[in-house]
């Protein structure tokens, strides 16, 4: 009955049903989730587009990406700007000169290379052992003690000199005054959200929803050619070599009747006392207004916290060691024995890919296999 049945109807599973629609394929999208869009789905609250899983930011130098998802959607100028608030200072992220400036007072780039130099010095580390060595000797205690050290041990739920050093290989530093987060040719947010942008690639194209492949299973597998699968691939073998571990974030969103909260879309909070890593306040992705321009007169805030994950759990970065590096290697191996199912997507490939990327890896794909 069908070319293809895409399970998940995120990212890379709307490119591929995009482009076999457009190359005159039968093709049916299921997802157990209520909603399209996958990881990047937008809900709209009080006028504000929400980024339900966490914020998005769309950014790429590759021009062919940039162009192939305008054809979805116009988007907004953007310009990702993180504040990091330490105990209530706030420094510019990432580190720049407005940065070096609030710490020190420096004033030229060559007085803040030069505090940095001297900072590195003192500390005297030839040889990190761990991540707080390896942090102080790229950037001096200073930037490591209020920017660095107490979100790193949020994020990783341990002291940094507890974890190894290979974690931060480099911590850039700008001798510019540029407070852009990325260096990214193309970056902005869709207007309208997310969400729409992912509907009109699932535009005319059967889309099923709150269903779960793997429970029916055999019922789909009958009805395609071929499964393009996007769901976790451990899942896809019943978890039959052993679980794939991730590391979770969860969030904890508050509409607030006041138009302004932090007047920025993210500041991060570097001290290890405040239980959240940062707050997004979603309606500045959109400059604070709504779709006809107006101010809006509320706010949305989401506080996230990362956290351990538990199978259940919502999955969101894979952890990329040694372990469940040969693990996914196995199941990979049971994967090339799946003819007619192809695994792709951040959960069938067990691997943190930005949206260009997983966009550009879903373009690759469908065009070989088309
Ligand atoms: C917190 C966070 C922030 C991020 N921020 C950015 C950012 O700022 N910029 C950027 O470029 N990228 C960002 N990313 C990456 C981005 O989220 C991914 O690139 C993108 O979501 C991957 O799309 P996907 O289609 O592979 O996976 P997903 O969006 O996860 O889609 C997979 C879909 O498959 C469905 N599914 C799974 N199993 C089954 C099943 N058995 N049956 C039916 N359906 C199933 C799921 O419900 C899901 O909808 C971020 C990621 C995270 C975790």
């Amino acid at each position: 009955m069908y070319d293809y049945i895409i399970v998940g109807a995120g990212l890379y599973g709307a490119v591929c049903a995009h482009e076999a629609k457009k190359a005159g394929k039968k093709v049916l999208v299921i997802d157990r989730r209520s909603t399209i869009a996958g990881n990047v789905y937008t809900e709209k609250i009080e006028g504000i587009h929400v980024h339900k899983y966490g914020a998005h930011i769309f950014h790429t130098n590759n021009k062919k990406v940039w162009e192939y998802v305008n054809q979805f959607t116009e988007f907004n100028r953007f310009t990702n700007s993180p504040v990091a608030n330490y105990k209530g200072e706030l420094y510019s992220l990432p580190f720049n000169m407005y940065t070096f400036n609030k710490m020190w007072g420096v004033v030229t780039p060559k007085e803040a290379e030069e505090k940095i130099q001297e900072q590195r010095s003192k500390a005297g580390i030839t040889e990190p052992k761990n991540l707080e060595e390896q942090a102080i000797s790229l950037v001096g205690t200073d930037i490591y003690e209020k920017l660095v050290k107490g979100y790193t041990e949020k994020q990783w739920g341990r002291d940094c000199a507890e974890l190894p050093a290979f974690i931060i290989k480099r911590l850039p530093v700008r001798l510019t005054f540029d407070n852009n987060y990325f260096n990214a040719l193309y970056q902005g947010i869709p207007i309208g959200g997310y969400t729409k942008m992912v509907e009109n690639m699932l535009e005319g194209i059967e889309v099923r929803l709150g269903i779960d492949y793997l429970k029916e299973k055999e019922y789909f597998d009958a009805m395609a050619e071929k499964v393009i699968y996007t769901g976790p691939i451990d899942a896809y073998f019943n978890y039959s070599l052993g679980i794939l571990e991730y590391r979770s974030v969860r969030f904890d969103t508050e509409v607030l009747d006041m138009p302004n909260f932090q007047g920025n879309a993210a500041v991060n909070y570097t001290d290890r006392e405040t239980p959240w890593t940062r707050i997004i306040e979603h309606k500045w992705f959109e400059f604070g207004k709504d779709e006809n321009g107006e101010d809006l007169s509320k706010t949305v805030i989401s506080r996230e916290y990362s956290s351990e994950w538990n199978v259940g759990d919502e999955p969101y970065y894979p952890v990329n060691d040694e372990k469940n590096g040969a693990l996914y290697q196995k199941y990979q191996a049971l994967a090339e024995n799946e003819k007619n199912v192809i695994f792709g997507g951040r959960l069938g490939e067990y691997k943190y890919y930005d949206m260009d990327a997983v966009i550009n890896s879903a373009l690759e794909m469908i065009g070989a296999e088309l």
